[in-house]
């Protein structure tokens, strides 16, 4: 081989098949080889990572950047910084809580004349379905968005109202894209009053809201052919209709979220609105049952929802959660919260790569990404999994300071990211947006 740009050994390189010692040499941004960990390769740097991991750059395809128009919320350069000091090279930006929503094809030359040039890795968008814009559609697939979400409850924000089944299935018919659904039903909601008690909040998303969504979601899927995908799966009381579903042949899977593996309702202290997040986060024995789903493929997916918003808005002066922005803050920690959960749960680090790289990759039809294999986008991450660290939400790069793992001790750091062969310093802002593929 001639000479290549860059060659990352390690000792722990986690490639489809699993982990194995292996060099990966990169050109022009691109992965042109995975050799033995030894080899003799002529490059223009040559980094040992020894007993350090090399893994994919993590996929993210569920967060909220919120610019513009919510920029003091969170904007693209913040949160892409926080995503790469946190071994994510790829994010999907969702439609809501920015200004305009993601509801057209205008909409996103707004969002994207706002990203540019402020992008640390590289970032995708999904487009909205809301009541009466299914018109608007086919244009915005063909614009470049990678599907469209959909809420079946209020979503938070009046510019984005939510769907019922009959918009739902008219969405799924006009276009053939992959609909990802926010599976709560308004009518198994009840409204919470002003409280300090997670409970109260709790009680007012129960289970049921989210099976009868879920199947509301499945049978459009069904009506329509159509491809769907359950975003954040807290209950899992709604597994076995996942499962039933799949078995007949509906095109239907499902994500979970680190906070809803990780962090138990029983646990919540009084008036900890950064745990508020919709749907909730529930009972530990809940939380088993996601593991056991993850460890079976039927949830494929671990991705963040980050959802940040200002602290006025979380309302840390009060701490009444019926108040408080429903949304979890913490893109640039869920390789460390998953890979501490995982290890003490005997998984593979190859699994925590395959939930959170590799399959929201496939997810979205990005095979250049999530992988370490000839062929694919050359972004990688240098990753501690021994090495520990103390949660200090004011080192984290997101652009509010809250975060339910405040004071958490993680294992797992990482040292370094590389996006399309090029360290990510946060200095230059070298991401690109990404465009559907297939
Ligand atoms: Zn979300």
């Amino acid at each position: 081989m001639s000479m290549v740009d860059l060659v990352v050994r390690s000792r722990r390189t986690v490639l489809p098949e699993g982990e194995r010692p292996a060099a990966v040499a990169v050109s022009e941004g691109v992965i042109v080889a995975v050799e033995a960990y030894d080899s003799y390769l002529d490059a223009a740097e040559d980094v040992d990572l020894g007993d350090d991991a090399l893994l994919p750059g993590l996929v993210d395809t569920h967060v909220h950047v919120n610019e513009p128009g919510r920029t003091e919320w969170e904007g693209f350069a913040t949160a892409t910084r926080a995503a790469a000091a946190g071994g994510i090279t790829t994010i999907i930006d969702m439609p809501l809580n920015s200004l305009p929503p993601t509801v057209d094809a205008d909409a996103l030359r707004v969002k994207r004349a706002a990203a540019s040039g402020q992008c640390h890795i590289d970032v995708g968008f999904w487009g909205g379905a809301v009541p009466g814009n299914h018109g608007e559609l086919p244009a915005l697939h063909d614009a470049g968005v990678f599907g469209f979400k959909a809420f079946l409850a209020d979503s938070g924000v009046p510019e984005f109202p939510p769907v019922d089944a009959g918009q739902l299935a008219l969405a799924m018919s006009t276009v053939d894209a992959r609909f990802v659904v926010h599976a709560e039903d308004p009518y198994h909601l009840h409204d919470a009053a002003p409280s300090r008690a997670y409970s109260d909040f709790l009680a007012s998303r129960p289970p049921d809201a989210e099976d009868a969504a879920v199947a509301t979601a499945i049978d459009a899927a069904r009506a329509a052919n159509a491809r769907v995908h359950i975003l954040h799966l807290s209950s899992a009381t709604a597994l076995p209709l996942i499962a039933a579903a799949r078995r007949e042949g509906v095109r239907v899977t499902a994500e979970t979220c680190p906070h809803y593996l990780t962090l138990h309702a029983e646990d919540v202290p009084a008036g900890a609105t950064e745990f508020k997040c919709c749907p909730p986060i529930r009972e530990r024995a809940n939380a088993d049952q996601l593991w056991a789903a993850l460890a079976d493929g039927l949830i494929t997916c671990v991705v963040s929802d980050h959802s940040p918003c200002t602290p006025e808005l979380k309302r840390q002066d009060t701490g009444d959660f019926a108040a408080a922005w429903g949304g979890i803050a913490s893109v640039q920690l869920g390789l460390p919260v998953i890979w501490t959960a995982a290890r003490d749960r005997d998984f593979p680090l190859a699994d925590v790569v395959a939930w959170m790289a590799r399959r929201p990759a496939d997810l979205v039809g990005l095979g250049r990404k999530g992988r370490l294999a000839v062929g694919a986008d050359a972004d990688l991450v240098a990753f501690d999994p021994r090495g520990t660290f103390t949660v200090d939400p004011h080192r984290l790069h997101h652009r509010n300071p809250v975060t339910p793992y405040a004071g958490k001790t993680l294992t797992g750091v990482v040292r370094s990211t590389w996006l399309r062969g090029r360290p990510v310093t946060g200095e230059v802002a070298a991401g690109r947006f990404l465009q559907r593929e297939v």
